[in-house]
């Protein structure tokens, strides 16, 4: 562009009273003679068709245009103007009213727009202890990918794809609607910008083929059920050749193991008991995701009371720390007993507290057995589900 800055007004060829109207038919006139679109290659009309822009910015602008009115050039500056575009594509954001919004030419600043590959999706299914401790994977998958004999053109080796005659090579065309311009993928190369003349033998000239394909999975510790992992660029190979291809998305199945249920970074596990381990305590193993542990149980520990082993729970898929592992409690009642053990808990049982029996029949909420009573219909992991859910 010139040193000299020309004047706005001159620039558009209006009278320095033009309304509004006036200038936007002045620039749209400007804009349409010198449209890159229209005269690719050429740089004294896109010098032209950004100095044209500039003008339109400020003096469609009540402020900026009162600014340059009285300061010149330098007027809009106080205002933040920053002076001109920085490229084609600007203008046309810029003035989406006059060019037909959306940004106008997608070929207008230079280059086409090469398109992605698609995204694949598969699944993978892993077990919960591996889940808990991560692990990799090797999974077979079927994608497309850019033909090795060809490289991805599409063209018999030893020839070229030839610049699409209709398109000039952007693989888009425009049409103009009255005023407005409407560009859509050119009809004769379908969007690639090239033909193909003579096609590779090996993919018939699509540039690919499908082929099976081995991926390596790297699944983070502390993934959960239904979580997708994103294996950018393992997807699709795009349909032109120096198209970016697609990502990967692997969606985790993690195995129930009936040792645990987890609610977000932490888990439950529930431990049986008997009466007599219950009321006297003891040492007992209970499973972590490492293996397991043992913990002492306390003389008089209630049905269904808990024991919180912190930091022993799942590891944080993003890797904030673990949750708590949760044992909780379960005293088992003896369904059938032995006339020896029917003899025993017999003479045990005047020995034993019974709130019926007491002066008050209080009992703290906290200390009364939850749900005793439901033992029977179904596990506690059954209902610990069933609570989640509801
Ligand atoms: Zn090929
Ligand atoms: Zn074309």
């Amino acid at each position: 562009m010139s040193s000299q800055k020309r004047d706005y007004y001159e620039v558009l060829g209006v009278s320095r009273t033009a309304d509004d109207a006036e200038l936007k038919k002045a620039y749209r006139r400007m804009a349409m003679e010198f449209h890159p679109d229209r005269r690719p290659g050429d740089k004294e009309a896109e010098d032209k068709f950004k100095e044209a822009a500039e003008a339109y910015a400020v003096l469609s602008d009540a402020e900026k245009r009162s600014l340059y009115d009285r300061f010149g050039h330098q007027g809009p500056a106080q205002s933040g103007f920053s002076g001109g575009f920085g490229g084609i594509e600007d203008i046309f954001s810029a003035f989406a009213d006059i060019f037909g919004g959306g940004g106008g030419f997608p070929g207008g600043g230079g280059g086409r727009r090469v398109p992605r590959g698609d995204d694949i999706e598969t699944e993978l299914t892993v077990a919960f202890l591996d889940a808990a401790r991560g692990t990799k994977r090797e999974i077979e998958i079927d994608r497309h990918s850019a033909c090795e004999t060809c490289k991805g053109s599409g063209a018999k080796p030893g020839t070229q794809p030839q610049r699409c005659r209709t398109c000039q090579g952007r693989g888009q065309v425009a049409h103009q609607q009255g005023f407005f311009v409407i560009s859509t993928t050119c009809p004769q190369c379908r969007g690639a910008g090239s033909q193909i003349s003579e096609k590779c033998g090996s993919c018939k000239g699509a540039g690919q083929v499908a082929k099976r394909a081995t991926v390596s999975v790297t699944v983070p510790a502390g993934i959960d059920d239904g979580q997708r992992l994103r294996l950018s660029g393992q997807g699709d190979a795009s349909s032109q050749q120096g198209g970016e291809a697609g990502d990967l998305y692997v969606l985790i199945r993690v195995q129930a193991d009936p040792r645990f249920v987890r609610d977000g970074d932490d888990l439950w596990t529930d431990v049986p008991l008997t009466f007599a381990e219950a009321a006297l305590g003891t040492r007992i193993e209970v499973p972590t995701p490492e293996g397991s542990e043992h913990i002492e149980v306390a003389p008089g520990t209630q049905p269904l009371s808990k024991q919180v082993l912190s930091g022993r729970g799942m590891p944080n898929v993003r890797g904030r720390g673990r949750g708590n592992l949760i044992v909780r409690f379960v005293v088992l009642v003896p369904k059938e007993l032995s006339s020896e053990a029917r003899e025993l808990i017999e003479k045990l049982g005047p020995h034993l507290y019974s709130p019926r029996s007491a002066a008050s029949t209080e009992v703290p909420d906290d200390e009364a057995p939850e749900d005793h009573h439901e033992s029977d219909k179904g596990s506690v992991f059954d209902r610990l589900f069933r609570k989640k859910k509801k």
